[in-house]
């Protein structure tokens, strides 16, 4: 990446912003979907962050993201040129993380958190957690 142009990096960026996270949410559904998880709805604009997944019944919520924008602490690698931009558009990000799951927290919401990288390289663990979040209520 250090050798493109600001604008195929932009586009570079959005790209793995939207089909990135999008693909991984479809996985996650027909996951969940597969292993007859009941009674959760997606996008729940009502609340707070817009969750991806919610279980109304359960109070969790999930959220799937993107280990770039989101700053995975595994794997998020900030391109080469222009870190100083991309460290605080990702640091803004998680400090806006950080408050929507506090509030949801306060709200009596568990919040759940999945990363990209989970979703693709080992989807039964985030199944797992999902599963116990909903257990243990
Ligand atoms: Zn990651």
């Amino acid at each position: 990446m250090d050798n493109v142009s600001p604008e195929v990096r932009s586009r570079t960026m959005a790209a793995v912003h939207s089909s990135g996270t999008r693909s991984t949410e479809r996985a996650l559904r027909a996951r969940l979907a597969q292993a007859a998880f009941r009674g959760w709805r997606t996008n729940a604009k009502d609340l707070r962050g817009c969750p991806d997944f919610v279980f109304d019944q359960q109070r969790v919520v999930v959220f799937v993201d993107g280990c770039f924008w989101h700053g995975c602490p595994v794997c998020c690698r900030m391109p080469g040129s222009n870190k100083a931009y991309w460290n605080s558009k990702v640091a803004r990000n998680q400090a806006r993380d950080r408050k929507v799951r506090a509030g949801l927290r306060r709200d009596g919401w568990r919040v759940i958190r999945i990363w990209e990288h989970e979703l693709q390289e080992c989807p039964d663990s985030a199944l797992d957690k999902i599963g116990t979040a909903i257990a243990r209520v």
